[in-house]
């Protein structure tokens, strides 16, 4: 809205939407007028170019005509939706009042108020969630030289902290994927937080954090909940702050704080986690990433909790080997397993409930949902009781059920089939509450009265086709064809209680009244009416007895999520031949037959090439720590970059692994780069991001690092990217020490063999058949002979000419590059090596030579147009 535009002049009720709108200037605004939310002026348009409504015009302010948008209010939670899925934020402007309310205290117009903010961080509504993720509202503060975090999922009531340096906050944001961030203003233009910008809303950081925490959870301290720093407590206090100014008058409802310091977890950078897909693929969807690989979870809860732990896994063995002693246990036990995965098919989310419960803002069937769910927990402990569990799943199974639990309550409190809404009435079941069966059964037999009184009318006014209707403006009214009612008009009956009063006339029907059925209708309308504020306390009731038993819901569902968590990894392990990690403290690594899971299910899908998915074994025990691999393109390197990586986050988020036989060591931290680097958004060269990320492997790997890395130095000209790659794989081998699997196109690297005692190289093996290159995708020991980066451009297309050319071009560079030992001397050597020279040398046309030597997959921009001027001057 242009500040020129005021409220100046305005109507009542226009004036009570600028002071919202000036409330919310970010939001559009929702605004209650009876049974429609409308929205005004630019809002307006705005909203109907992304909800396809149509815009007309209401009154006038100022001499011009108000655009006017509107939804009815009952669609509600569907148009709100999209908009928050397009990243916008509403202020929910309602009525306050009824209008007999207004007019007896004779206000102009009815009062409205913004009674809530709907943001993407903020939404419990099931349409407005994602069922699988976490909703993750995540509040940043700098402080003391580090950043402090709190993140709050509303939704389900988790919340948690953490003080981290400020280099790792993206890597934070990359592994909790907020749905909403709150930042201070110091933050709003840091570097690691450009790629989230979108989802920022800036914030103030409050004073006496501390105290507002507690005073929320009702205690004197928070050290009851852990120790936290103080920028810990004014990023929690700042995301509290948040959520209770956009839920209006309701309380969220959150847990505790639960400070993450404690545990030590797998740490892996932005990076990493886009390069393993872990929660999504490289190009952004949800479908071919590894949550979803390996996702067999039956409940959004289990479902949240497992993206949780994939994308944040453990390092340390105890609690990582009780997560595979539970999946041991439901994988050997099929029964058991059966009946967890029989009772959580299809159990409602409580969590979810509960939330929108305690915000006031629920549902007849979230009721349902708990006591359903509860029932469903039950279940578990029945059929679980007696048997021998192990630590976690015990413990999860005292949790299941809930000291006094509401379920028993509920079961006798709610109907059988429940209405839309509370309001919509019949939520409680007749016989569980005395008074309200009571005005029911008043209602009810109004209702008798009114079919008896239709029968003494009729024959009273002599029309026997008379039927006595209800409507919903003017209530009970006797109604007739036209002709009987211009009869009954012109010779009415003597008066008394029937006497019929005229109230409506209509193309072909008449209506009436008469004493006799208002005072009937006044009797009805107020039992009902009666019987309705009954059942709503009533529901107010059984909402606060599930509000009291909350935190043992809570508890219940979060046993749910873990035996559907440990029984879905069970289930995938039973399925596809999974085994369990032997985890260990020691620096080492061997998987024997290791799959891809990711890759293993899209050949699976792929019928038409029915290709099977060849197993590896890679071992990097002490003594063998880096593997060198080479191998062409196309030969599956990649694929085993990742699964190698891959298997470390499985084992350590408590998962079995996709191999044979798999011992791991516990690693510390976890960095891969494979595949695209291009950063074109944040305008940085291939190679410039490369080296990026290769310095911080150097700087940040320890020994008990895991490190796959394609390709280093692919970025730039090759004596480049060769020296480069030389120098990274002795700093990992020399100074790092940590385990790593190194692939590289420059089998120049394997001459360090040698040289390096921990380097043991590896290729992929590959069949030449009448020509033809096949690729077994088999890791092989070893160095490839040569490259076949030839056979693959013949593959991709690349003309006959150029490739046969590029053949004789190769035989002259090997012929000129034999006895280049970098071994033999120090690093002059490669100074001398320059391809085109070598070319001319050899007495070939130097232009198409040097054409040939291009590889423009592997060209930085700015090589691309070095060459070019080299070509020109070559000319
Ligand atoms: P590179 O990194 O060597 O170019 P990729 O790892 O990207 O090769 O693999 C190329 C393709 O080969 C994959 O998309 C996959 O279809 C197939 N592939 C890779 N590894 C295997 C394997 N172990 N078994 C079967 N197919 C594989």
């Amino acid at each position: 809205v242009p500040a020129s535009r005021t409220a100046e002049g305005a109507t009542p009720a226009m004036a009570q939407w600028f002071a919202a709108r000036a409330q919310h200037p970010g939001a559009l605004v929702f605004f209650r007028m009876g049974d429609f939310f409308e929205l005004f002026f630019e809002d307006a348009h705005q909203a109907a170019g992304l909800l396809g409504l149509a815009v007309s015009h209401r009154g006038e302010h100022r001499g011009e005509p108000i655009p006017m948008a509107g939804v009815p209010a009952h669609a509600l939670e569907g148009y709100l939706a999209r908009l928050i899925r397009a990243g916008l934020r509403v202020a929910i402007c309602d009525q306050r009042e009824t209008p007999e309310q207004a007019k007896a205290r004779r206000a102009p117009t009815i009062r409205r108020e913004v009674v809530r903010l709907v943001t993407p961080g903020t939404v419990t509504e099931d349409a407005l969630l994602d069922g699988a993720r976490p909703a993750w509202l995540l509040a940043l503060c700098p402080g003391d030289g580090a950043v402090g975090a709190a993140w709050a999922d509303l939704s389900t009531g988790a919340f948690r902290t953490e003080l981290l340096p400020e280099t790792e906050m993206a890597a934070l944001l990359a592994r909790l994927e907020p749905a909403e961030l709150l930042l201070p203003e110091a933050l709003e233009a840091h570097p690691a937080l450009a790629p989230w910008a979108a989802l920022a809303t800036l914030a103030d950081t409050p004073r006496d954090a501390g105290r507002a925490l507690a005073g929320f959870f009702g205690v004197n301290t928070l050290d009851g909940f852990g120790s936290f720093a103080p920028a810990e407590l004014a990023a929690g206090a700042m995301a509290l702050h948040y959520l209770r100014a956009t839920q209006g008058e309701a309380a969220p409802r959150l847990r505790p704080p639960e400070p993450a310091g404690g545990g030590s977890t797998l740490r892996m950078d932005a990076a990493t986690r886009r390069s393993l897909e872990i929660l999504r693929s490289e190009r952004g969807d949800t479908r071919n990433c590894l949550l979803t690989a390996v996702d067999r979870t039956l409940t959004g809860a289990g479902a949240r909790e497992l993206a949780s732990r994939l994308s944040c896994p453990l390092a340390e063995l105890a609690p990582v080997a009780a997560r595979h002693d539970a999946v041991a246990a439901l994988l050997a036990d099929a029964p058991a397993r059966a009946t967890v995965r029989a009772a959580l098919k299809g159990a409602p989310d409580m969590a979810r409930a509960l939330a929108r419960l305690s915000l006031d803002r629920f549902a007849p069937r979230d009721l349902a949902a708990l006591r359903d769910g509860l029932a469903r927990a039950e279940r578990i402990a029945e059929g679980l009781r007696d048997r021998g569990l192990p630590p976690l799943l015990a413990e999860a199974l005292l949790a299941l059920v809930p000291e006094a639990s509401p379920r028993p309550e509920l079961d006798r409190a709610l109907a059988e089939t429940l209405p839309a809404r509370v309001e919509d009435g019949g939520t409680v079941a007749p016989g569980y509450d005395g008074e309200l069966d009571a005005l029911r059964r008043l209602r009810d037999d109004g209702r008798s009265a009114i079919a008896a009184l239709q029968l003494d009318l009729a024959q009273a006014w002599g029309v026997a086709s008379l039927k006595i209707r209800h409507h919903q403006q003017f209530g009970y009214l006797a109604e007739m064809p036209a002709a009987a009612g211009e009869k009954l008009l012109r010779a009415p009956p003597a008066p008394g209680p029937m006497a019929p009063v005229h109230r409506q006339t209509m193309a072909n029907a008449i209506r009436f009244t008469c004493a006799a059925l208002a005072e009937l209708d006044r009797k009805l309308a107020e039992a009902g009416q009666q019987a309705s504020k009954r059942e709503a306390l009533v529901v107010r009731h059984l909402r606060d007895l599930c509000l009291r038993a909350g935190f043992g819901i809570d508890a219940s569902a979060a046993a749910m999520a873990e035996f559907d968590i440990h029984a879905a990894s069970a289930e995938l392990a039973a399925g596809q031949r999974w085994c369990r990690p032997d985890m260990t403290e020691r620096a080492e690594f061997c998987i024997i037959q290791g799959r891809h899971p990711v890759v293993e299910a899209a050949l699976g899908r792929d019928r038409a090439r029915a290709a099977a998915f060849v197993p590896n074994d890679a071992d990097l025990s002490p003594g063998r720590r880096l593997c060198l691999l080479t191998g062409p393109n196309m030969a599956g390197k990649s694929t085993f970059l990742r699964q190698n990586a891959i298997m470390a986050v499985l084992a350590q988020a408590g998962l079995f692994v996709p191999a044979q036989r798999a011992v791991i060591g516990l690693v510390d931290r976890l960095f891969s780069r494979v595949g695209a680097a291009d950063d074109i958004a944040g305008g940085r060269s291939t190679f410039m991001v490369e080296m990026t990320e290769t310095a911080a492997i150097l700087n940040q790997a320890t020994a008990r690092s895991l490190v796959v890395l394609d390709e280093v130095g692919r970025g730039t000209a090759t004596w480049d990217g060769l020296a480069i790659g030389w120098a990274v794989l002795e700093a990992l081998h020399d100074r790092i020490r940590c385990r790593a699997v190194f692939a590289t196109h420059f089998h120049e690297l394997c001459a360090l063999t040698g040289k390096l005692p921990e380097l043991a190289p590896a290729t992929m093996k590959v069949r030449e058949h009448r020509g033809e290159v096949v690729f077994l995708h088999q890791v092989a020991p070893g160095a490839s002979e040569r490259s076949w980066g030839l056979h693959v451009a013949k593959l991709a297309g690349v003309p006959r000419e150029v490739v046969a050319r590029a053949t004789a071009v190769l035989a002259a560079l090997e012929e000129r590059a034999r006895g280049l030992d970098p071994l033999a001397g120090e690093m002059p050597l490669f100074a001398r090596a320059v391809p085109v020279a070598t070319a001319e040398e050899a007495g070939e046309d130097p232009l198409r030579a040097a054409l040939a030597a291009i590889d423009p997959d592997t060209l930085t921009p700015r090589g691309a147009l070095e060459a070019l001027y080299r070509l020109k001057g070559l000319e």
